[in-house]
């Protein structure tokens, strides 16, 4: 009934009467449990979902209600949820059932938004396949043989099989924009502070920022105007940001340069991947924007920036986690230190704790100096070349992943191979801005590939504005 419906569509739906939220419920309900022995997103599935959606079937509709209002939407397992587990995909916090709801949670509960599960990701948001979740790996809808992308693994994949009509994530160096591009979906990350980041368990708070996946921008847009604005609860929240999803709509990219971002076509680029990002580009010239190229370096140090010092703030995020005041405990110890370790050494999985041990060394005395400010040094100098490329033109584009996704289980030898998966995407994270992922066509496998634009920092209504035209430009 709903399967070739975007949330746009359900909503106008919903609004007309012609259904109630407690049968669009049922039917994405249903279909999480058809496609779950397969896809794996979920985590935990609401076991009282039909009841919330029963109940708002009773509540009057006015033109104030929110246009999201009755709809189902997956929630990524470390935003927290009072009433349903938040595990992070870790055993360390197989158990932990948080006392409170996030900002967006209480935010989307209120428009009448209903959490229809808590989905799959790579354990801590460490990871970009969805393959380190202690609660097996997801797989990818388009191929069940491949990795659907991560970390956000899950929610791509809930929105690409059809199981949520909406999803919300984090990207903290790539995982919206990555699992989006694998999976065929739209995947925004707002600007860092756009949204709210109160109860969501933190990785890497300066670049952590949540945002959404959706089939289409139009979903895109309602589901990120739903979610932004300040909050008291986060010190980085900005003060006075919205979306206008009108604006959207109407965006022209007539007269507009569009600049082809060099660097992130240079490294070990697919020819499929570069193929399809270059005619995405082409549709924009077609529509009467200018395509310039445009060139930053620094792109080159993001990769080594960003892991200094995403894994030193790591270290010190799950510091908490000591199986005395939060995580798993293990059962046997036999003083206050190997409480700690043995805790640890259980809860934690292989990459988790390979990354808190080099963030640890990092910000050790001696070393951090040497690596930790210099990663600083890189990220201003960053900061001030996307300030730069942003007099040359109005928005970046480029791929979002070199490849499309690859096997699951393929297990690559050298962490560096792994790690470049991301160098078109953390560069945005460090330097703050937004940026997302707009499907752009198949390889020759019919594997997704998306392309990335990125915008100036808080231009996310533009930024969508210039994916709203590609898309209806491209369908
Ligand atoms: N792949 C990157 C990492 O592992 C990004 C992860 C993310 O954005 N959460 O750090």
């Amino acid at each position: 009934m709903f399967e070739n419906k975007n949330a746009a569509d359900i909503s106008i739906m919903i609004r007309q009467k012609e259904v109630k939220p407690s049968e669009v419920c049922g039917y994405f309900l249903a279909r999480a449990k058809e496609t779950e022995p397969d896809v794996n997103a979920f985590i935990t599935l609401s076991s009282d979902l039909m009841e919330r959606a029963e109940k708002l079937d009773q509540e009057p509709i006015s033109s104030a209600t929110s246009p999201l209002f009755g709809l189902p939407i997956a929630i990524k397992d470390n935003i927290s949820t009072s009433d349903m587990p938040t595990t992070c995909a870790s055993k360390m916090l197989a158990n932990y059932r948080p006392p409170y709801d996030a900002t967006v949670i209480s935010r989307l509960r209120e428009q009448g938004v209903l959490v229809i599960g808590k989905t799959n990701m790579d354990e801590f948001a460490m990871g970009a396949s969805g393959e380190t979740s202690f609660f097996q790996p997801t797989h990818n809808p388009h191929d069940l043989s491949r990795v659907p992308g991560g970390s956000s693994s899950g929610s791509a994949a809930t929105v690409a099989c059809g199981s949520a009509p909406l999803s919300l994530g984090s990207d903290t160096g790539g995982s919206i924009r990555n699992p989006a591009s694998s999976c065929g979906v739209v995947g925004l990350k707002p600007t860092y502070g756009a949204v709210s980041r109160y109860g969501l368990l933190a990785y890497a708070n300066s670049f952590d920022q949540i945002g959404t996946f959706a089939k289409t921008v139009t979903d895109t847009a309602l589901l990120t105007a739903a979610i932004v604005g300040h909050d008291q609860k986060d010190a980085t929240s900005s003060r006075d940001f919205t979306i206008d999803t009108a604006a959207v709509e109407a965006f022209s990219v007539k007269g507009k340069k569009i600049g082809i971002l060099k660097e992130c076509f240079a490294a070990g680029i697919a020819n499929c991947v570069d193929d399809r990002v270059m005619a995405a580009a082409n549709t924009f010239a077609s529509m009467g924007a200018k395509l310039v190229d445009v060139s930053i370096p620094s792109i080159n140090d993001s990769l080594s920036a960003y892991y200094a010092i995403a894994l030193s703030e790591a270290s010190s995020n799950l510091s908490k986690y000591d199986g005395l005041r939060f995580g798993y405990r293990a059962a046997h110890f036999d003083d206050l230190e190997s409480l700690y370790i043995n805790s640890r050494s259980e809860g934690f999985g292989e990459e988790v704790k390979r990354r808190i041990i080099i963030g640890t060394y990092i910000l050790s005395s001696g070393n951090y100096d040497k690596y930790y400010r210099k990663a600083r040094i890189l990220q201003a100098t960053l900061q001030n070349d996307f300030a730069a490329a942003f007099m040359k033109c109005d928005i970046l584009l480029s791929p979002v992943t070199p490849q499309t996704a690859r096997p699951l289980g393929y297990k690559e030898t050298n962490p560096d191979t792994l790690f470049l998966g991301d160098v078109c995407t953390v560069p945005v994270n460090l330097a703050g801005l937004p940026a997302i992922s707009v499907p752009c066509g198949l390889d020759h496998e019919n594997m997704p590939i998306g392309v990335q634009l990125i915008g100036r920092k808080f231009s996310d209504t533009e930024l969508l504005g210039y994916a709203r035209v590609f898309e209806r430009e491209s369908n």
